[in-house]
């Protein structure tokens, strides 16, 4: 083998950890995923052969596109697609306060794997946290009855609780904490029994579902859920879908959605009162909360989480998003949890839970 050669295999992943970068379809980055796990199953005799005679697609599970990409990397490189999705998916802060924000941020309270609807494992996610110079990471996939998100019930929860606990022990002095994203049922009753709830880390509490009933109801559902000693995160809070951000990555043709209507003053001032953080969501589609909301939650004095909502590795670079966002509104790295060591976030997490 070629002693310039590079890892086929890691060329692949970092080209799908990319295209999550800026929110490429799943079926998309599924196709480097396959690809290479085919690479993987071969002996390296065999893709060596295979390059030279040019019958990589011959496999199943490798196109053109992937073909190229192992072929250029058994070459030693350079691999134009690779470069060129390094340079146009990056992800930096544009206000000099964003990236005084983006670099006192320690971790990230709402993440996905696939034990819920998110595209890797606790471990893969981990590890891209650890990359970018996070300390921790929050693992809050979605609770039981959301099951189109594969919502895990209270037997899969404890299941992922031993899990994280053995990734844990792998990874230290890196830390997953654990937790859940809690749906908040129509009657702002949470998805979760109390006694499993209490025993997670940090619990973000979100809507997903009957967006559109009337403010009234909306109000009281939300307040129900922030005042519950268990919640630590407003999610989300208006649900809402923006086309703005996902134009910029290249999906020009997303719809959005609007979001909920509620009294933001009762809400954010039950945030207040009962020490729940208010998400700034950094999805590209979701922005959450628009920035009228955000002003009232800052009048409300309270504690901002700028958080992912990351479904996959490459979506852990979002903060930047929120960060910027945050800056325009004159947050500080005081307000924002995010910026807190994992003892001090358990700490918080945990003095609230008995006001
Ligand atoms: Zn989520």
């Amino acid at each position: 083998m070629d002693a310039a050669a590079l890892d086929p295999v890691a060329a692949l992943e970092r080209v799908a950890y990319l295209n999550d970068r800026v929110l490429a379809e799943t079926h998309r980055v599924q196709a480097y995923h396959r690809a290479a796990d085919v690479v993987r199953g071969l002996d390296p005799g065999e893709l060596e052969q295979r390059h030279r005679d040019g019958t990589l697609t011959d496999l199943a599970g490798i196109g053109p596109k992937t073909a190229s990409i192992i072929s250029q990397a058994l070459d030693g490189g350079p691999i134009p697609y690779l470069e060129e999705l390094e340079a146009k998916t990056r992800i930096e802060p544009d206000e000099p306060d964003g990236a005084a924000l983006r670099a006192a941020i320690k971790g990230d309270c709402h993440t996905h794997s696939t034990w819920s609807d998110g595209g890797a494992s606790i471990e893969t996610m981990a590890r891209a946290a650890m990359a970018l110079g996070h300390e921790w990471i929050v693992m809050t996939d979605h609770s039981p009855r959301l099951t189109v998100a594969h919502g895990l019930s209270p037997e899969r929860l404890r299941q992922q609780l031993a899990e994280i606990e053995e990734v844990n022990d792998r990874l230290a002095p890196f830390r997953i904490l654990t937790g859940m994203e809690v749906d908040i049922l129509v009657d702002g009753a949470l998805d979760l029994p109390e006694d499993l709830l209490a025993q997670l880390d940090v619990v973000v509490a979100s809507v997903h579902s009957k967006l559109s009933m009337p403010g009234p109801e909306m109000t009281r559902r939300m307040v129900l859920a922030v005042s519950s000693p268990h919640v630590d995160i407003l999610g989300h809070c208006t649900g809402r879908k923006v086309p703005g951000r996902m134009r910029q990555v290249g999906q020009s043709d997303f719809a959005g959605r609007v979001g909920s209507t509620f009294d933001a003053e009762i809400v954010f001032a039950a945030c207040a009162q009962f020490g729940t953080a208010v998400e700034i969501n950094c999805r590209p589609e979701r922005q959450d909360p628009p920035d009228e909301l955000l002003d009232l939650a800052l009048e409300w004095d309270c504690t901002i989480a700028i958080d992912t909502d990351a479904h996959a590795p490459g979506q852990l670079e979002w903060q930047p998003f929120g960060c910027d966002k945050a800056a325009r509104h004159g947050i500080e790295p005081g307000d924002v949890v995010n910026t807190k060591t994992a003892d001090d976030l358990l700490a918080w997490a945990g003095s609230h839970a008995r006001s």
